[in-house]
């Protein structure tokens, strides 16, 4: 049952026939580990806490820097120099106090990923390296979890739901086998991002988060949506299992957590 507060602060969802109580009631049930609190993490967290998703977790090592501030608009100029987790939190707790936010301050890495996303059901990747991108999806291959992935660079996201788990539907590796060689492909620091393209990216991100935890609609699995800002173009292209695959195909040779540089 919502309480009174709840039943005001979430009427424009109420009201959806798609959504409603029951719909509601998922979404205040459901467990979402958002990666990376940055300028997709940011949109993201912002988005569920304000949904009312019920648990709320936020990782992240680094502190707010000053060209932070362009995209990541889960921070203030006064944040500067503070734990991204906990100038985040903050916030969140200060849009939705009733949500719970558990936050990480720490790099997800192969020693610690399954124990953390053992207490949520699904995964936002938000993060901005393919080490943590590929961690993540072994991660929840292994741990059965959905994980709603996203990126951005320049003028140009992309966005999928990985269920390797599931009969049928693909992993990040059936597209992507193996991370591409260290220092071969530049980060956003390096080629710089719009920081409003990251909030489409991020703000759609959030939404297959929603449209998963509440059993809305058709979801992003095997599909990738590529998003080209400078020309607003949506592409929606099929991505199938590979059966070859090395972590979900018909015979794995990825058995565990790889170390990644
Ligand atoms: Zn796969």
């Amino acid at each position: 049952m919502l309480s009174d507060d709840e039943l005001e602060r979430y009427a424009r969802h109420l009201v959806l026939r798609e959504v409603g109580g029951p719909g509601q009631g998922k979404i205040r049930a459901a467990r979402v580990l958002v990666v990376g609190a940055g300028g997709l993490g940011s949109p993201v967290a912002l988005y569920l806490a304000a949904a009312g998703i019920g648990k709320l977790g936020l990782v992240d090592d680094d502190a707010v820097s000053l060209s932070n501030l362009q995209r990541q608009i889960l921070f203030r100029t006064a944040d500067i120099g503070r734990p991204k987790v906990e100038a985040g939190t903050e916030a969140l707790k200060a849009l939705n106090p009733g949500v719970q936010i558990e936050s990480h301050n720490m790099r997800i890495t192969a020693t610690n990923a399954l124990e953390l996303i053992a207490g949520y059901d699904i995964v936002a990747d938000g993060s901005d390296n393919f080490a943590t991108r590929f961690l993540l999806n072994d991660a929840c291959f292994f741990a059965k979890k959905v994980l709603v992935s996203a990126a951005v660079t320049e003028f140009e996201g992309q966005l999928a739901t990985y269920k390797g788990h599931e009969p049928g539907a693909p992993c990040y590796r059936c597209l992507f086998p193996a991370p591409p060689p260290p220092g071969t492909v530049a980060n956003c620091s390096e080629t710089g991002v719009l920081g409003a393209a990251a909030g489409v990216m991020g703000s759609l991100q959030a939404l297959e988060v929603l449209k998963e935890a509440a059993g809305l609609g058709t979801g992003l699995s095997g599909k990738i949506l590529t998003y080209k800002a400078l020309s607003t173009e949506f592409r929606i292209a099929r991505l199938a299992k590979d059966p070859a695959c090395a972590l979900c195909g018909t015979a794995p040779t990825i058995t565990g957590l790889l170390c990644q540089g």
